[in-house]
């Protein structure tokens, strides 16, 4: 099957508006590094595309008039995504293998092959360095990628049960979708009241997150899944992600926020172009959010990845005149091709070379010199 659709410039102007409004002041600041010894990092921003390869980033690049933040860094590496069951992995074992550093099977979350549970992260770095720490993602926060930080289950489909993970493990921040799976259970359990009763300040839209203080905070945007960008979505990522890192930024042991762009994945399950473009460049906008304020504090690390590619996209043809590109696809799912790293602050030398997708958790512990 093959399926070729141009890529015109729709939308972009939009987009050229608001990345110019979030970045303009930071590229300068980061083409230089430091030159004093890289400092203890102490906050750490992992940015996923979910399904965003390669050609995903070429494609945005090119549309968008060469003006990504991401592709800003001069610290690049690339990662293996195959999962420990399968070549092709899915987004709950890639999550998996980079929140724990255990390769497991398909479908799995925080749980070993074998089904057994394995150590997050984020309960890591809370538990040994009483760090905070938050998710943020355009899905459900009980997707696969955000629940890969937070839950342990045999299965990815259990919702309710990863809700209740949420509950338990206590991120101090989360943001996004998902909203039905404490709200409307079939165990009938009002898992918002919990989270209220154990201190939580729970808000449903954009507009009250801004204005929420509490010392834990969760954002339940949508029942399921938020909009895509250009169907009424609009900034939320990127704002989003600013008032996560200002909640976050309260403890000064430091924190880890992981934020997704949950929805490149869906544009390439879709064999849709436009989709991806938009997608992916709503996520380098909250990309520029997290440059911007490690601009402000040497002991920010911000690294952009991928779970692994989706829609086997490439790009056959284009226009340098109009930005354009000729887009095909090669497959409806995932596919097995590496993914790039993007680093950019303290530490982020260490995440050059070529390395499997658990070694992501394993340089992450050696930066925050958990044991
Ligand atoms: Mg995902
Ligand atoms: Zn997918």
């Amino acid at each position: 099957m093959r399926k070729n659709i141009i890529v015109l410039r729709i939308k972009i102007t939009v987009l050229l508006f608001a990345i110019a409004f979030v970045v303009s002041s930071f590229t300068d600041v980061y083409v230089e590094e430091p030159e004093s010894p890289a400092p203890r990092v102490k906050k750490i921003i992992l940015l996923i595309g979910d399904g965003m390869g390669i050609t995903q980033v070429s494609a945005t690049m090119t549309v968008s008039g060469y003006s990504l933040n991401m592709t800003s860094s001069r610290h690049i590496g690339f990662m293996k995504t195959q999962s420990y069951d399968n070549y092709i992995t899915d987004s709950a074992a890639s999550g998996t293998a980079m929140a724990s550093g255990e390769k497991t099977r398909n479908g799995m979350l925080g749980m070993d092959p074998d089904s057994n549970r394995v150590d997050l992260i984020t309960e890591l770095l809370r538990d040994q360095k009483k760090m905070s720490y938050g998710v943020v993602s355009t899905s459900a926060v009980t997707h696969a990628t955000p629940a890969s930080f937070v839950a342990h289950n045999v299965t990815r489909n259990d919702y309710e049960g990863i809700a209740l993970d949420f509950v338990r493990n206590q991120p101090d921040v989360f943001i996004g979708g998902g909203k039905s799976n404490f709200a409307n259970r079939r165990d009938q359990r009002d898992l918002i009241r919990v989270l209220e009763n154990d201190g939580y300040e729970v808000v449903y839209t954009i507009e009250t997150l801004k204005e929420a203080s509490a010392d834990k905070v969760a954002g339940l945007l949508a029942d399921m899944h938020m909009p895509r960008y250009s169907e009424g979505r609009g900034y939320m990522l990127a704002e989003a992600t600013h008032k996560a890192i200002e909640l976050l930024n309260r403890n000064n042991r430091g924190f880890f926020l992981m934020v997704e762009g949950s929805q490149i994945d869906w544009g390439g399950h879709e064999n849709d172009p436009n989709y991806v473009i938009e997608e992916t460049w709503d996520l380098d906008v909250a990309v520029g959010v997290a440059l911007q304020f490690a601009a402000q504090d040497p002991s920010t690390l911000v690294i952009v990845t991928a779970d692994h590619e989706t829609g086997g996209m490439t790009i056959p043809g284009g226009n340098l005149e109009d930005n354009s590109i000729l887009a095909t696809f090669s497959s409806t799912g995932h596919t097995g091709v590496i993914v790039p790293v993007f680093a950019f602050g303290a530490g982020a030398e260490e995440f050059t070379g070529f390395y499997e997708n658990t070694g992501l958790f394993d340089k992450i512990s050696e930066v925050l010199k958990l044991r």
